[in-house]
């Protein structure tokens, strides 16, 4: 299910595939254009939070381990690659990743092929305020539903079966399920079979951000890797306790990942190798 053509690497105990952003466009494009395969492919985006909770939630490495492709979001995660030594070419976070797509799919694609496409998540009405913004800016993107689940609908079979028949009737090729983490990472493992889309992307608050509700953190602040400080300005009461747990778990993780990194070579030395 995956493309051969993207190289990973491991970190974390994760596996994140090594593309930059614009072969992360290709291979979505392509999976788009394709019949659909099995099962919905899905696509994770690790940022700190993400790589924090993997250590401990076994649903979230299960979710992680069935993805089709895994793309560095968090500028901390591929620094921490690069300092290693192994090398990711750049960040691809979701937020990202969302315009890049479509600014391709409009500038290639005729408008009589749209890119057919279905908004889950964010709160009610954020998604049809997305898809108008999204109507206005980029001429190859066909929005086809949007559906805002009341909370709890993950334990819901009657939630998730009007889920899977809203999806199903619109036809679309991409879903972006914008439900946090690990909330959407799980939901999308766990109903791939059901899902009649070719592609889902977890994509955290980027349905908010396409509808104007949240802002991104200024370029330059992306540039500094400082996009979750700005994170953490906006929501503090929500965000705070999360920021802490990381910061304190973040730096252990790095250490220890080091370490591992370190032990066959010192083990080389002593074989005179
Ligand atoms: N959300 C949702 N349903 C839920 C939980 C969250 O639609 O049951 C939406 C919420 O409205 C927001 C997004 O998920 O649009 C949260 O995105 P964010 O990236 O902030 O999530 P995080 O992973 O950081 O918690």
């Amino acid at each position: 299910m995956r493309v051969p053509a993207v190289s990973s690497i491991s970190l974390f105990g994760m596996r994140i595939d090594a593309t930059d952003m614009c072969g992360a466009v290709q291979v979505i494009r392509q999976w788009c254009a394709s019949p659909r395969a099995a099962t919905c492919r899905y696509v994770v985006t690790p940022n700190v939070d993400h790589t924090v909770m993997y250590q401990t939630n076994a649903a979230l490495r299960e979710a992680y381990a069935g993805a089709s492709l895994v793309l560095a979001d968090g500028a901390p995660v591929v620094l921490t690659a690069r300092m290693l030594g192994r090398a990711l070419p750049q960040r691809v976070a979701g937020s990202d990743l969302v315009p890049a797509l479509f600014e391709s799919v409009s500038r290639e694609s005729p408008t009589a092929h749209k890119l057919r496409v279905f908004l889950l998540g964010a709160a009610p009405g954020v998604g049809k305020r997305a898809a108008q913004a999204i109507g206005q800016r980029w001429s190859g993107v066909e929005i086809v539903g949007t559906y805002s689940p009341p909370l709890g609908f993950e334990d819901d079979d009657q939630e998730n079966d009007k889920i899977f028949t809203m999806v199903s009737e619109a036809h679309p090729q991409l879903l972006l399920i914008g439900l946090g983490a690990p909330k959407q990472e799980l939901w999308v493992s766990r109903h791939a079979a059901e899902l009649e889309a070719r592609v889902a992307l977890c994509v955290g608050a980027t349905i908010d951000f396409l509808a104007g509700e949240k802002c991104r953190a200024p370029r330059w602040l992306q540039r500094l890797g400082l996009e979750w400080l700005h994170r953490l300005a906006s929501e503090p009461t929500r965000l705070a306790g999360r920021y802490l747990r990381d910061a304190w778990i973040f730096p252990q993780l790095v250490w220890r990942e080091w370490r591992r990194g370190q032990r066959p070579r010192k083990q080389a030395r002593v074989d005179g190798t």
